[in-house]
């Protein structure tokens, strides 16, 4: 039930067939809108495609129904499945069930998948790596993923989940030995809970209200996040922001904590140019890290991501050789402040994955220069206030996008009042080529143009990526044409 565009309903799909069940595959979405998951499933496969609705006999007549971490728990589809008796389960589940390998979980409100793809880079250089098949639909993350010595003798580290990969059909590949460097979404860890889940790593990277609108209260989304800790056991190791609440979340793990002052605990510590690490297994050694010269990727935000990767990292045993090429060999996610290009003099930036104020705040805060700002889209129900100062004092103008737009015009100009400054120019925009031009032309040379929204993209876009996609395709035109202009 829900096949998404993200490769855990097509890992899945190809799990079961595999196994030789008769899959049925149903999702809201129309065949077209599910063209590039529809075009990973193999036609071979006995797989019955019920596409644009629900049919509820599917519900009642199935052996197992594997549901989508994104369709709602209040869906009547899953009462008619579960009046009938028929189990329940989801694409992480059935991993985590067979799972062999060694776990060390990420989740957080912001900076999970930056995160994760550090920690199994640096893990990958411990040993030789190898990696999945091709599963999950972010191609420039699977590309910085791709096997390199299949086969091996060595451990290997995997790299999988949320970020986009399902690991399901792999998991019989995966050995004891072996390292599995998970994202994992509150959706998931709510599905998880049955589990009981015992990360031997797990890191919660920082707490902040969102998804409220599929989990109904704060209480609730944070309650399914704490279930990366809850069930931990005193040998394993949870690794905790110090400057979030998700420092105090209950666990029996040892804390390794991280953040900008030495708290002369356990954890990475530090700010400015290195950072230093004190871990338990050689507590009086404190290893110093020279991360701004390592790490590439700009914003006080990446160098927390940093810190909680190689925390983790020293965890299950890194070393500061693994440390300092996965460090500084990484660039970074595609639509996480990715550089596009410059137009006359603008440098222009896709920071389409931001779909939370926090996270537009911190790209704002990324950068010394003027910022044209391109933000809003689908209303999530979630406070944009915070955008809206930070708007004022770092940008020359924003272009409003989405449904949340009006509401995020009125707020620049109530926190502009309140300031009592001028506050940015904004406009309103009805789709994103036009306010793309707009940002071009209120910009000035030197000035950062910057897609953040700060919000989800399903008003005008099936999703992130493809809100990304479509704004640096935009630049990228703009680009050519200031080439030959
Ligand atoms: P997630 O997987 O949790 O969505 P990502 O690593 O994909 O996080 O980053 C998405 C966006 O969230 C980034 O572009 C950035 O704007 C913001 N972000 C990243 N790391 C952090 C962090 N540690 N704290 C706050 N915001 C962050």
């Amino acid at each position: 039930m829900g096949l998404g565009g993200f490769g855990g309903g097509v890992g899945a799909v190809r799990f079961l067939a595999e196994a030789g069940a008769k899959v049925i595959v149903t999702d809201l979405r129309s065949e077209e809108e599910l063209r590039p998951s529809l075009a990973q499933i193999d036609p071979a496969w006995p797989i019955t495609l019920r596409l644009g609705h629900h049919a509820e006999a599917d519900f009642r007549n199935s052996d197992l129904v594997v549901v989508s971490p994104a369709v709602p728990k209040n869906s009547p589809y899953l009462a008619v499945a579960r009046d009938a008796g028929i189990p329940l389960t989801s694409e992480m589940n059935l991993f985590w069930e067979r799972n062999r390998g060694r776990v060390l979980a990420i989740t957080g409100s912001n900076g999970k998948s930056t995160t994760t793809a550090l920690t199994h880079a640096i893990l990958s250089g411990l040993r030789v790596p190898c990696s999945p098949g091709p599963c999950g639909l972010d191609d420039s993350i699977q590309s910085q993923n791709q096997p390199s010595h299949k086969g091996s003798d060595y451990r290997r580290c995997w790299l999988g989940g949320n970020i986009g990969i399902s690991l399901l059909p792999e998991v019989r590949q995966i050995q004891p030995d072996d390292w599995v460097v998970l994202e994992l979404s509150s959706f998931q860890l709510e599905d998880l809970a049955p589990l009981r889940p015992q990360p031997e790593i797990a890191v919660a990277t920082n707490f902040s209200p969102n998804h409220l609108d599929r989990h109904g209260t704060v209480e609730a989304y944070r309650a399914a996040k704490q279930n990366v800790l809850s069930w931990q056991t005193a040998e394993q190791f949870a690794v905790v922001n110090s400057l979030s609440e998700v420092a105090t979340w209950p666990t029996a793990a040892i804390r390794l904590r991280f953040g900008p002052a030495d708290e002369k605990q356990f954890g990475v510590f530090g700010e400015g140019l290195e950072v230093m690490a004190r871990m338990p297994s050689e507590p009086s050694r404190e290893l110093r890290i020279p991360l701004r010269r390592w790490l590439r990727l700009p914003g006080t935000h990446n160098w927390q991501n940093a810190q909680a990767a190689i925390a983790a990292a020293l965890a299950a045993g890194a070393t500061l050789e693994a440390i300092e090429k996965g460090v500084s060999n990484f660039r970074g996610l595609p639509h996480r402040l990715e550089f596009v290009a410059e137009v006359h003099g603008r440098r222009c930036f896709n920071d389409s994955k931001s779909t939370t104020p926090e996270a537009t705040v911190l790209a704002l805060q990324s950068f010394d220069e003027p910022i044209v700002l391109l933000a809003g889209g689908y209303d999530k129900q979630i406070d944009l206030s915070a955008i809206a100062a930070t708007a004022v004092t770092r940008c020359r103008a924003v272009a409003l996008l989405g449904q949340t737009g009006p509401q995020l015009g009125t707020l620049i100009e109530q926190a502009a009042r309140a300031a009592n400054v001028t506050g940015p120019i904004c406009r309103g925009f009805e789709s994103l080529a036009p306010a793309v031009a707009w940002s071009l032309q209120e910009s000035v040379p030197g000035d950062i143009v910057l897609l953040s929204p700060g919000c989800a993209s399903y008003d005008w876009f099936q999703n992130y990526i493809e809100r990304g996609e479509q704004f640096a395709a935009l630049i990228e035109q703009a680009a050519s044409g200031s080439d030959t202009a």
